[in-house]
């Protein structure tokens, strides 16, 4: 038997301890950054806070290139000493050479007029979006499908060598928002649900993004731009960018939690929410900021403005009366760098807020002691660019692999009736009818943050993948393979809109089809274009596999979709069911090679899924919400009715959990308890497993989450084997934060929960703590 040992809530637990300072400063940089700080002037300060859109210094030409204005460049840089500037001309993807001459560009007159280097930053969020040839990950719900923290490290850190040969030392990931609300268009941009899996991956990604080292990042590493800080996720509309309300234990039990996690990581930066919380935009909020962040944590990194968001604090917010007031408080409340991308005013009005007293000298040299100290970090002060001799592997085959690997570890297989897959023999006869918008088009298999902003040009940008239809032509045999897609989606409406349905002509093609491969779900989106009016599966797509069901031919659903649509009324008609989520570049290659069983499936749902639209919940609700449920208790039938659960998932072989022990009966808030349960292969064919630990608190003076995910991690098992699996969970993890607003941990009993077993453990002791973080 093998021991597995979970170490990750330890080192949290310990980091967490240790005064709350992320990183140790370097001494020597340092120094660097104060006597850099102290020949600025206060327009060379207040230029380093601002954060420009490369767009408004360049344009269009005849034939569609864009092309820098070097002379507007030349007034931004030595006039307005600009300490940033981000994105892609148009959104679109540039190539590696466009990107070396224009931040090349860029970083040579910051030097020439500022002597400061500039931060280019681009959202590279899944792979570098933003360069032609790079290689592109499956997107972050899928990574948190594939429970495996290593898969997200591999990912950013491949990332991070395509950015630098880019020229580009800083991307605007991870994102760790929480996707509690299903409505909301960019639940796939973070890992899910839950605060221990986004908190673990966040850990992961800025390893693989920054190297080991944040104080030294080197020229193949990456800064990055945790966010959006915080709770942008839980929008009370379901629409994108709308407020919050959240209660002061949701706040800080799960929304802050992987933000706290990425601080002590040492996320060099950290973009800002652009909605409200309980009434108080982000932005606004000295509490959240520079309370929470700087001083409770020592987090010594800067903050930068979402797209314009201290407009919006007059604009739309109406907490401040004009852009002026909007500067101050924002500002005041510690906001270091605006990300004002179309114009210079902030740096007028900062300089007579200044000037007036109403922002202070002090605070304009903390903020940008943090953005000098962030560019001294990544080296860019020696180095301003990168890229070239060095960088021989950006979009090379290893590169591929790890998408790949990444893309079939993060497939969920959710309904698998008669063992229907795998497919197989293959190339063989079985002859496959392919249906569905998403059957033939790389679009979708990529998602937003694709090549542009709304992935919307996938199909150019990313012809030499592989579509489903193309790879399984491949495993299959293009004779055996009969595509009709019968629903499309319009590519001249927004992104929901499909052309009219042609359900019949694809009833007509199943005659000759021994199976049916449906493949449903969204086209790309980001941000509002990504809002929803209805959370079901479009009514065609629907249809499509109703008419489909009446064929009596067996079903296979592929659902490729970057929220849990509905589909109550047509999963009973499909005999199998896999959640390929936003896979990627390589999503084709490894939905072919599952089905085929060259590959087995190992993921598990990062979200739940739920069947009807009043049931909206997540895993770790409330006993009180499910109390039809509860043995004994009167039914208020309240029931959530769950699609598929958080933490499901199917694999070709089987597995069997036994002998879960914890190694203290009571126990103590300064305890670590040691957690074993021996996990087996008991199929015929090798997978993977991820292991999820799980604690009740029976009782508690605040109504109990029903469970909570503690810690997890994936196993690899060949038929047969067992291995052991050892978790350390710190005893303080399962505190909760009391009505009082402090962490508690009460007296009483708790279940620990692994798989289907569970086993009893005991506080003796009551514990309050007076810290903001335990
Ligand atoms: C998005 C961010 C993104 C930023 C810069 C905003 O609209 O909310 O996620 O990083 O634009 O492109």
């Amino acid at each position: 038997m093998k021991k597995i040992i979970s170490l990750f809530v330890l080192t949290l637990s310990c980091m967490a301890a240790s005064a709350q300072i992320a990183i140790p400063r370097d001494a020597r940089l340092e120094a660097k950054v104060e006597k850099t700080l102290s020949h600025m002037t206060l327009d060379e300060k207040i230029g380093q806070m601002l954060e420009l859109n490369l767009d408004i210094m360049g344009g269009y030409e005849p034939g569609g290139v864009w092309k820098l204005n070097e002379t507007m460049l030349d007034t931004l840089i030595s006039k307005w000493k600009v300490g940033s500037i981000l994105n892609a001309p148009g959104t679109r993807a540039a190539t590696v050479a466009q990107w070396q001459e224009w931040i090349g560009l860029i970083q040579k007159m910051s030097m020439k007029y500022i002597g400061i280097p500039d931060i280019y930053g681009l959202d590279h969020n899944h792979g570098v979006t933003y360069t032609q040839g790079g290689t592109l990950f499956p997107q972050p719900i899928n990574m948190a499908a594939s429970f495996n923290t290593e898969l997200a490290r591999i990912g950013a850190e491949i990332t991070a060598y395509e950015s630098r040969a880019a020229n580009c030392p800083w991307v605007y990931n991870p994102v760790v928002d929480l996707s509690r609300d299903p409505r909301w268009p960019r639940v796939y941009e973070s890992f899910g649900e839950d605060a221990i899996v986004n908190s673990k991956m966040v850990v992961a990604e800025i390893k693989g993004y920054q190297g080991d080292n944040p104080n030294h990042i080197d020229q193949f590493h990456v800064g990055t731009s945790t966010k959006h800080y915080f709770a942008y996720g839980a929008p009370w509309t379901g629409k994108d960018r709308t407020p919050a309300y959240l209660s002061p234990q949701m706040i800080r039990e799960k929304y802050f939690e992987p933000f706290k996690a990425a601080a002590l990581a040492g996320t060099l930066t950290i973009m800002v929410n652009s909605a409200s919380i309980n009434g108080m935009p982000v932005h606004a909020s000295y509490e959240y900021m520079t309370k929470w962040l700087k001083e409770d944590l020592g987090w010594d990194g800067f903050l930068v403005t979402d797209w314009a968001d201290i407009n919006n604090l007059f604009q739309r917010e109406h907490v401040a009366k004009d852009k002026k007031d909007a500067i101050r408080i924002a500002i005041n409340a510690g906001i270091d760098m605006s990300m004002d991308p179309y114009s210079v005013d902030f740096c007028i009005l900062l300089k007579e807020l200044v000037n007036e007293g109403k922002v202070s000298m002090s605070r304009i040299d903390d903020a940008v002691r943090r953005i000098l100290r962030a560019k001294y970090r990544l080296g860019l002060f020696d180095k301003p660019s990168t890229g070239g001799k060095g960088y021989e592997k950006f979009g090379c085959d290893e590169f591929a692999k790890a998408s790949l690997k990444a893309a079939e570890e993060s497939m969920v297989l959710l309904k698998n009736e008669g063992d229907l897959l795998p497919l197989t023999p293959h190339p063989s006869p079985l002859k496959i009818l392919l249906t569905g918008p998403n059957a033939n088009q790389m679009r979708c298999l990529h998602g937003g943050w694709s090549y542009t902003w709304q992935g919307s040009k996938a199909e150019d940008l990313a012809e030499k993948y592989n579509t489903i239809y193309e790879a399984l032509c491949n495993k299959y045999g293009t004779e055996n393979i009969i595509l009709e897609q019968g629903v499309t989606y319009n590519e001249n409406g927004a992104y929901y809109d499909e052309n009219e349905p042609q359900i019949q002509k694809v009833v007509a093609a199943s005659s000759k089809a021994d199976v049916i491969i449906a493949c449903i779900g969204e086209n790309s989106y980001t941000e509002t274009p990504g809002n929803l009016t209805d959370l079901w599966l479009s009514e065609n797509q629907r249809n499509l596999v109703k008419e489909l069901a009446k064929t009596g031919k067996p079903i296979v659903l592929v659902l490729n979709e970057g929220r849990p649509r509905l589909i109550a009324d047509i999963e009973p008609l499909a005999n199998a069911v896999v959640d390929i989520l936003i896979p990627g570049n390589y999503g084709g290659d490894a939905l072919a090679n599952l089905l085929a069983g060259d590959a087995n499936f190992s993921a598990k749902m990062p979200y739940t899924y739920p069947r009807e639209i009043n049931s909206l919940n997540t895993y770790d609700y409330k006993v009180s919400e499910e109390v039809g449920t509860m043995e004994g208790a009167y039914n208020y039938d309240a029931k959530v009715s769950l699609q598929w659960p958080f933490g499901y998932g199917l694999s070709y072989t089987t597995y069997e959990y036994s002998n879960l022990q914890v190694d203290r009966t009571t126990f103590t808030a300064n305890d670590v308890l040691t957690v074993t349960v021996d996990v087996k292969n008991t199929g015929n064919c090798a997978g993977k497993e991820a292991v999820l630990l799980y604690s009740s608190d029976l009782v508690a003076s605040i109504v109990p989450d029903n469970k909570r995910l503690r810690d997890f991690t994936k196993i690899a098992l060949q038929p047969g084997e067992t291995k052991t699996v050892t978790f350390l969970l710190p005893a303080k993890n399962l505190a909760f934060v009391g009505a009082d607003g402090r962490w508690t941990l009460e007296e009483g009993d708790f279940l620990l929960r692994v798989g289907h077993l569970s086993v009893p453990t005991t506080c003796s002791q009551t514990k309050v703590w007076d810290t903001p973080n335990i």
